[in-house]
């Protein structure tokens, strides 16, 4: 499917400096910052710095360079957070039924606290 991309969403604003962001890491392609309305201890968010609306759309349209970075960031900041003790989860919600709020990818790090079970 092609994805038509709101350079207005807030991730876009945050990528563009023009609203500030707790940063947790920045790297060529892609920048993690805490959630500002954090689910769970860690709640750290990693966007992709190209205009992707999703995972599907990233998946299929960001260069290897773009997913390799994307993918070793979130490896990184689990690394830093120290998430892989106790566990950790990660969730890309996408689209209407996937209750996304802020239409640039990005994923959720959830730990520090029991999360519940997702799927039965
Ligand atoms: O996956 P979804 O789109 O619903 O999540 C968007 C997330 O972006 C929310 O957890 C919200 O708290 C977060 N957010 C943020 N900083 C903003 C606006 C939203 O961390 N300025």
């Amino acid at each position: 499917m092609a994805y038509s991309y709101d350079d207005q969403n807030i991730f876009a604003k945050i990528l563009r400096g023009e609203i500030p962001n707790d940063t947790v890491l920045e790297t060529e392609h892609s920048l993690a910052f805490r959630d500002i309305r954090p689910q769970a201890p860690t709640h750290v968010l990693v966007i992709p710095r190209g205009a992707y609306v999703c995972y599907d759309d990233f998946a299929q349209n960001a260069s290897d360079a773009e997913i390799l970075d994307y993918t070793r960031t979130i490896g990184k900041v689990c690394e830093m957070e120290g998430v892989a003790a106790n566990g950790f989860r990660l969730i890309s919600n996408a689209g209407a039924e996937g209750v996304q709020e802020v239409p640039h990818l990005h994923v959720h790090i959830l730990a520090g606290r029991p999360l519940g079970r997702m799927l039965e």
